[in-house]
């Protein structure tokens, strides 16, 4: 029988290493490379994805000397003594089916510590630190350190190395004008700028053989101005397969490009006609990257030729058996990857380990708790949001008789409403993974059902995840007809006019205001996407930088909040800055220090810094945070029943989605 998915199915073999199939985990830095136990729940954490039948895995970077760190403290490989741990990590990694890389990255300007290098003295927009400009014997020196860890990591028993030749790090910025001004061998020319990489490479191939794999991730779109533009992004491509490359990995935008390229509101692989562009002109194999969560997608950019490898690594945090569950042809059992970044990038950027919202237990592998139960109990859950889910979910399958009580007649909760908002449409992905596996545990369903108090007191226990209520201000005027709850606008109950005040610029006055000023991208998402952040799709421009072309906006739209400072703070830290740049270039007011004095029926009467406005306005929606649904706890304690509050229903303020699938899931384990 022919399997699900061919071609992602289909071996590679690379003439002395056989990958099982064309699934590549890319690279990420989790923060369990620095724990304080070592590297054992590093190794539980590749183990775990190695089951899950992943055909070769990268690990995160690692430096190859220390002021190529990206911060103190973090992984180096540079003396023979840490090979051992590296050895017990790889030999479990083998023995669980999969071959492994080691990813050698050196930061450059982008290191967070003051000893951090480049190939000149200027500072990156993105770090508090001016770099040393690295001197020709520093350079000779580094490019040692390369070759040296390179042979370290096959010491350690990796099957081979990935280069860091992108994302904006030391290689990449060598490679471009606007971060390389020497004067030397090693600047001007783009031969001179790209001399590093190639000597990167061919001294790896020479010092260790051809029998180990070497992967180059190369930046094929900088996306900054006075990146490489595309002729020259080529030319170093197939002068690195001329010195041994033998796999090519892509990488798109600097970190430090005001452009996004991994975050939900990038379209699906949005970057696929760059890569396929790239595979034209070599012979090695390519591997797509970017915006690749579902295997019916990995399928058809490898059967249409876009790529022969595809690299999933968020994916892989949100469900370690991506692989298998494709190989079993039950693509609908994945737990997807919803591009939020919330648990993964956003902590990691923040100094914490990586975790992912919809799979709490990624980067926890080793902390699992989880056993089937001896005792099994009828639970009731009370409301079908992520809390609820993940609870409902994990009590079912440990065992326990669950009854999941939702007064919609559908799943989802809050999820629900935010997969109405373009560029959240991945939620609707969560939600389909819990319904299938909730259906195939045989829970009991109450779908449409308000539950009463009444309904819940034979059961031996009682979760509440009932969620919330949105808060209504105390605004004078505020029952006037233009006002509506943003529930009502996301669910379509209601249409917003043409003038439309937000009420509350938290995480849901943002989604509101990209709701409302959305146009359809029409045919073709990817053109649209690219047009927007104003991307050089054909031509050959500096970094891949173009001009923006932003449709007119069709809605006048203001954004308020009270307080001080500059809306949207407390948005992630990897995708805030992308939700703010979107809206100011849709032309949407964001004003703070705002107090509201009336709503009549034209408008809004505020103050804005204690100078008073009026807002003629055709409809205010509110977005004014929320009030926790605790309704049902007395009457149950009154009547004795045990029972436990969780997700918004426990605590509405910061109310998070990767908050409450957490708690709803530790509570699955422990009743
Ligand atoms: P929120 O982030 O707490 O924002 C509530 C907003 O309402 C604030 O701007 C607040 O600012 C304003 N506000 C509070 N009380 C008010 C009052 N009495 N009158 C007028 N304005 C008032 O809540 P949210 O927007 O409902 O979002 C809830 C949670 O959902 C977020 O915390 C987040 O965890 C999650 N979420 C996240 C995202 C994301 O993109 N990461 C998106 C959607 C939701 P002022 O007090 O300054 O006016
Ligand atoms: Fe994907 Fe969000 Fe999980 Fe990160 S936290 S892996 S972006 S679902």
């Amino acid at each position: 029988m022919t399997p699900a998915f061919p071609h992602l199915l289909a071996p590679l073999d690379l003439g002395f290493l056989r990958l099982a199939n064309r699934v590549v985990m890319g690279s990420m830095h989790t923060g369990l490379e620095e724990h304080p136990a070592g590297l054992g729940p590093l190794t539980e954490f590749y183990t775990a994805r190695a089951r899950g039948g992943v055909g070769l895995i990268v690990t995160g970077g690692v430096a190859p000397n220390q002021e190529g760190a990206l911060s103190a403290g973090t992984i180096g490989l540079t003396s023979p003594a840490q090979c051992a741990a590296h050895r017990a990590l790889t030999d479990a990694v083998h023995a669980a089916g999969s071959p492994i890389l080691m990813q050698i990255l050196h930061a450059g300007r982008y290191a967070m510590h003051p000893q951090c290098v480049a190939p000149s003295a200027l500072q990156a927009p993105i770090s508090p630190f001016r770099p040393r400009a690295l001197e020709e014997a520093d350079i000779w020196r580094t490019l040692e350190d390369f070759v040296r860890c390179a042979q370290l990591a096959r010491e350690a028993g990796y099957d081979g190395v990935e280069i860091m030749g992108s994302e904006g790090y030391l290689l990449n910025q060598f490679c471009a004008p606007c971060s390389n001004q020497r004067q030397d061998d090693w600047g001007g020319t783009p031969a001179q700028r790209q001399r590093l990489s190639r000597l990167v490479v061919r001294q790896i191939r020479a010092a260790l053989g051809p029998q180990f794999v070497l992967m180059f991730r190369l930046s094929l779109l900088d996306l900054v101005a006075g990146g490489s533009p595309w002729s020259e992004v080529l030319s170093l491509a197939q002068d690195l397969q001329q010195e041994g490359v033998d796999i090519m990995d892509c990488g798109f935008g600097w970190h430090e490009s005001r452009i996004p390229t991994i975050a939900t509101l990038v379209p699906r692989a949005a970057f696929r006609h760059h890569i396929q562009r790239l595979k034209q002109h070599l012979e090695i194999p390519v591997v797509a990257t970017n915006r690749i969560n579902d295997p019916t997608l990995a399928e058809e950019l490898l059967q249409s030729g876009v790529a022969d490898l595809v690299s999933l690594a968020r994916p892989l945090l949100a469900d370690p058996d991506f692989v298998r569950k494709a190989q079993a042809g039950q693509p609908e059992r994945i737990n997807t990857c919803i591009a939020c970044n919330q648990a993964c990038l956003d902590q990691i950027f923040v100094g914490q380990r990586a975790s992912c919202l919809v799979n709490p237990w990624a980067c926890h592998e080793a902390e699992s708790t989880w056993t089937h139960t001896f005792a099994p109990r009828r639970i009731a859950v009370v409301g079908a949001g992520p809390a609820g889910l993940s609870c409902a979910l994990t009590l079912a399958q440990r065992g326990h008789t669950v009854t999941l009580f939702e007064e919609q007649a559908a799943i989802g909760g809050q999820f629900r409403l935010a997969q109405q908002i373009p560029g959240k449409e991945e939620f609707a992905q969560t939600l389909r993974y819990f319904h299938t596996e909730l259906t195939h545990c045989e829970i009991t369903w109450r779908l449409g059902q308000r539950a009463q108090c009444a309904d819940l007191l034979s059961f031996e226990h009682v979760v509440l995840a009932c969620g919330v209520r949105p808060r209504q201000p105390l605004i004078p005027g505020i029952e006037h007809p233009l006002v509506v709850s943003y529930q009502a606008l996301l669910a379509g109950e209601v249409r917003a006019g043409a003038r439309v005040a937000i009420i509350g610029a938290g995480g849901i006055g943002f989604d509101v205001a990209e709701f409302l000023t959305h146009q359809h991208p029409g045919a073709d998402p990817i053109a649209a996407f690219e047009a927007f952040w104003g991307i050089d799709a054909k031509g050959n421009a500096q970094g891949s930088l173009g001009p923006a072309s932003v449709p007119p906006p069709h809605r006048a739209v203001w954004l308020l909040q009270r307080k001080p400072g500059k809306p949207g703070e407390s948005l992630g830290k990897t995708t805030g800055w992308a939700k703010r740049a979107l809206l100011q270039k849709r032309g949407v007011h964001t004003w703070s220090k705002v107090r509201y004095l009336a709503i009549d029926a034209h408008g809004l009467h505020l103050s804005v810094d204690d100078v008073p406005q009026y807002l003629a306005l055709d409809t205010i929606v509110l977005c004014a945070g929320q009030e926790s649904r605790q309704e049902l706890l007395a009457p149950l304690q009154q009547a004795g029943v045990a029972c436990t509050l969780i997700g918004g229903a426990w605590q509405a303020g910061e109310l998070d989605a990767q908050r409450a699938i957490a708690q709803g899931t530790h509570l699955g384990l422990t009743l």
